[in-house]
This record gives structure tokens, C-alpha cells and sequence, in this order.
């Protein structure tokens, strides 16, 4: 992982430079901050740029033979210690974090910013129980003592220390504030409240804040070649985390989406025989997807008026639904905004109390046809 592969934290990444160029590597560092602003990431680029061979002012070279170790998490003098529980794929009586390093190698390839929940459905945890347990610490504790194979520092990543039992955490306690020679502790956290205090004592606190908007656009922008209007709403509503960027950007179209449009486009359109078949068919389905349907087309409405009123901006929705708000806004105005929005509300009632769903929708359609001419 390069430093440069992280949106942002200009700040943090010098900071962490300077430690190394200046010989300044503290032998224990906790690196915490919010979910999805690159934590994880600045601890794994922080490690090889450590150990890199070819050192560059502003990051790692990326080409030296402990670069490309590091890049796919297989250089023998970097560690990690993970939440973890016997799972369907990793079935031991005592699991330790070793077991699961192939997953994880495969985990963080695929998302360096990925959150505990993406790590439980990649292990298929069942209960959503982990935690880094006795056995991992007295692991860790037998790992660092070996001397290091080929770098200069033997590196310890432990992702989420708030995971350990007091059990796991007072084992580790000599270690840390006594590490063997040239053996680097870096903890990644994303809430130091449920950390041991004597664990948080022996450590140098890292504060990652979240990332800048207009860093995360540009990301999305260049890496993911997301258009730039469409980066700027998605940094806007990430609110600094590059996993809630990613998470809006792949989010997945409402199933009521492409039927509300085809709708508003018929209704608009004035297709009554086209309106008529729909409504023979949609009638059929069950009364909640029928509100369910109903509801999103409220939600969509509302999303229109606060494009009108507020900008692109202020859209709380990403891909194909807000290129449909952009353009269908500009017929909800406000005297038949709000008369759409009573209607559907109220044909919404009517589904509840169990009204004969053709005419319903065949005259919702009738008033919508009427009411987007407007
Ligand atoms: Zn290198």
C-alpha cells in the first residue's frame, strides 16, 4: 500500500515520513479515527514505507523486493492480528489470526478500506461474535521474539485492539512497553473508549480525521472515472469516509426505480393504454410492494422539490435515481409538488385499508397524467 493510494491526510502521511527519516518510529502507535478514512491503510502504507529499500521524499518505492511483499501482505516481517471466530472456513478449536491470512490477504486486495462488517461476510461469521483472544497474544508474543527474516523492523498491524478480551490485552501489556529490539507495534482503532487504559498508556495516539470532500471526489473522479458532478455529491454525502464514498457509488438501483419511471414517463406522456396494462398487472401484486412502491415514489417526488429549492447538492441520492431527479424535477413545481405528494400519500391510505387496487392505481395514474401537465 503506498501512501498515495489514500485519498487525503496529507498531514498524517508527512507526519509519518518524518518519524522515519528523522529516526523518530515510535516502538508502539495507535492509529485510531472513524470508519473508512483510511486508518487501516495509513497504518499498512506507514509499515512499508518503514521497511521500503528505496525510500522516497513523499512515499514508498514501490518497486524494491520488500515493496512488493508488502503489497500483497506476504512479507514474512509483517504481522496482523484480526478480529476472528471459528467460522464455517476457518474451523480450529483455537483460531488465531494466521489461519485466516490467506482471507485477509484477499479481504484488504479487494478494499483496503474495508469496515468490520465487510470482514465478517468475507469469513461468514455467523454470529457476529469476534474478538483477538488469549492464544493470538501468546502468538504474538512467540512471533516477535524470532528475529526478523529479511527487514530491518518486524512489524505488528493489530486491526481493532478495542476486540481484545481484558485476557488478551493484559498478556500483551509486558510486551508492548518492552518490545524485543527493532519490533514495531502499529494498532488500528476505530473506538479507543473500549480499549484498556494501561493498553492506550503504552502507546502513541495517531488521530486520523476524515477526509476532505473535494479529496474523496477527486478519487472518485480519477480512479473510478465517476463524472465530476456525480464525485462531488458522493464525497458530499460520504462525509469524509472513502468506504461510505464507495458504498453510495456501487449502491445498488431501488427494484421500485425503473417501474416509477416507466410510470411518471407514461403518465407524463399521456399513455393511457400503455398506463391501462401497467395497472392490469401491478394490481396484482401483494399490498406491501404495492406501498413499498409508493412510498419510493414519495421519497423521489421529495428528492425533486429539494433539487429544485436546495441544488444538485443536497440529493440524497447517487447514479441513475439522481441523472432521473435531475431531469423529471424540472416538472414538479410548486403548486402540483406538493398536489403529487398528497396523492400519493393518500393513495398510500387507500392501499392499507384494502381498496380495490385497479381503480386505485388506474386513477392515481389519471390525476399524476393531470398533474405533471400542470
Ligand atoms: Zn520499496
Amino acid at each position: 500500500m503506498l501512501f498515495s493510494q489514500i485519498p487525503g491526510q496529507q498531514e498524517i502521511k508527512q507526519h509519518l515520513i518524518n518519524t522515519v527519516q528523522t529516526g523518530r518510529i515510535s516502538h508502539a502507535r495507535l492509529f485510531f479515527g472513524p470508519e473508512g478514512v483510511g486508518v487501516l491503510p495509513l497504518a499498512v502504507a506507514y509499515a512499508q514505507y518503514i521497511n521500503c529499500e528505496n525510500k522516497q521524499p513523499t512515499d514508498s518505492c514501490g518497486q524494491c523486493s520488500s515493496c512488493l511483499k508488502f503489497e500483497k501482505l506476504a512479507h514474512p516481517d509483517l504481522h496482523f492480528s484480526l478480529p476472528i471466530a471459528k467460522t464455517k472456513l476457518v474451523d480450529a478449536d483455537k483460531v488465531v489470526s494466521d489461519d485466516f491470512m490467506p482471507l485477509w490477504r484477499v479481504a484488504f486486495a479487494a478494499n483496503p478500506f474495508l469496515s468490520l462488517e465487510d470482514w465478517l461476510d468475507k469469513i461468514e461469521v455467523d454470529n457476529k461474535q469476534v474478538i483477538i483472544n488469549v492464544e493470538e497474544s501468546q502468538r504474538i508474543i512467540q512471533k516477535l521474539n524470532l528475529k526478523a527474516y529479511e527487514a530491518e523492523y518486524k512489524i505488528l498491524i493489530m486491526w481493532l485492539p478495542e476486540k481484545m478480551n481484558p485476557s488478551a490485552a493484559n498478556k500483551l501489556l509486558k510486551v508492548l512497553e518492552e518490545p524485543p529490539d527493532k519490533t514495531l507495534f502499529l494498532l488500528v482503532s476505530e473506538n479507543t473508549d473500549s480499549i484498556l487504559p494501561t493498553i492506550l498508556s503504552r502507546t502513541q495516539l495517531l488521530k486520523i480525521k476524515p477526509i476532505e470532500a473535494a479529496e474523496i471526489a477527486q478519487y472518485l473522479e480519477f480512479l473510478h472515472n465517476v463524472p465530476a458532478s456525480q464525485a462531488k455529491s458522493i464525497a458530499f454525502l460520504a462525509g469524509g469516509s472513502y468506504r461510505e464514498a464507495q458504498r453510495l457509488l456501487n449502491q445498488e438501483v431501488d427494484s421500485n426505480f425503473p417501474v416509477f419511471r416507466q410510470w411518471m414517463r407514461d403518465c407524463y406522456g399521456n399513455k393511457i393504454q400503455d398506463l391501462y396494462n401497467w395497472v392490469e398487472s401491478f394490481s396484482k401484486e401483494g399490498r406491501e410492494s404495492q406501498k413499498s412502491f409508493l412510498i419510493y415514489g414519495l421519497g423521489v417526488i421529495r428528492e425533486c422539490v429539494i433539487f429544485n429549492h436546495l441544488g444538485p447538492n443536497n440529493v440524497k441520492l447517487t447514479g441513475e435515481e439522481l441523472t432521473f431527479v435531475t431531469q423529471f424535477g424540472r416538472f414538479i413545481g410548486n403548486t402540483n409538488g406538493p398536489r403529487i405528494i398528497a396523492e400519493l400519500n393518500r393513495a398510500c391510505e387507500h392501499v392499507e385499508r384494502n381498496a380495490n387496487s385497479k381503480v386505485l392505481f388506474f386513477d392515481l395514474s389519471l390525476s399524476m397524467t393531470e398533474l405533471l401537465k400542470a
